[in-house]
């Protein structure tokens, strides 16, 4: 295998969540790494965080020192939101989630229920003011016949204090009460790939997918052909490598440390 050359990508992927921040706090050289990827090529943000519109995630980043703008970032409550309108068209929803969401399907041209059981989907993401009403609600709407579709299912986030529970606990909350998901639209799924991967002018073996997670952002970047590289700042370690049989092309301590030219080569172990 070729050794590791910053030149050999012109576009980066790049997760939040344990890559750029931990909850608010800015990881350690995160913010001049990122600046000096944006020198080397075109940076989109590819992050399952639903929580926020893609107007709200571009505001935050820039307020903690990544300047991105909208346009630059496909969250997982566009994703789900484009993914509906291309399957059925404008639809009624019912969000389990935060404002983010409700501001992304509302974008897209649906419209949201004005009670559960006018609803033709139930769109679930991170709520963290989840409470048993809310559950309930989201049950009206899918025993009146919605189905249901998640913006992504991350069981955690990393946060400061450790990891949090993220869209998965809310989305395994409707799902036990006895319901399938119709729609994943989040990493790992091709989707957030593909809008990304139309988005820029790079060829895909000259874009590099950086995250934190395997079963998600380095799986998906795989699946969808791309070069896929694993920093060590959030998540994932080490030895879920093996565990889990996901190999990213690269693992590098942090974003800083891609930078450096400090990255190791991902696949090592295979035999
Ligand atoms: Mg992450």
């Amino acid at each position: 295998m070729k050794p590791w050359n910053l030149n050999d990508y012109d576009a980066f992927f790049l997760d939040v969540d344990g890559v750029l921040v931990h909850d608010s706090q800015p990881i350690e050289g995160a913010m001049e790494a990122f600046r000096a990827l944006q020198s080397a090529g075109q940076v989109l943000i590819l992050t399952n965080n639903s929580t926020r519109s893609r107007q709200q995630h571009a505001e935050r980043l820039s307020s903690l020192g990544f300047s991105v703008r909208p346009s630059e970032v496909i969250s997982s409550s566009f994703v789900v939101a484009k993914t509906l309108r291309e399957m059925v068209g404008p639809t009624v929803v019912w969000p389990v989630g935060e404002s983010g969401l409700a501001e992304e399907l509302l974008a897209s041209g649906h419209r949201i229920a004005s009670k559960p059981e006018g609803a033709q989907w139930v769109v679930a993401g991170m709520d963290r003011s989840i409470d048993y009403r809310k559950l309930a609600d989201g049950l009206r709407a899918l025993n009146a016949g919605a189905r249901l579709a998640a913006t992504n299912q991350d069981g955690t986030y990393p946060t400061p204090e450790g990891p949090m529970p993220g869209a998965g606990a809310i989305v395994g909350a409707l799902r036990g009460m006895g319901f399938d998901l119709d729609v994943n639209a989040g990493k790992p799924a091709s989707t957030s790939y593909d809008i990304a991967m139309g988005m820029t002018t790079a060829e895909v073996a000259r874009i590099l997918m950086v995250g934190d997670r395997l079963e998600t952002d380095i799986l998906g970047g795989n699946k969808s052909g791309l070069d896929t590289l694993l920093v060590l700042t959030g998540i994932s370690r080490e030895p879920e490598i093996e565990e889990l049989g996901i190999h990213p092309t690269w693992i590098a301590d942090s974003l800083a440390a891609i930078i450096a030219g400090d990255v190791s080569v991902g696949n090592q172990f295979t035999t």
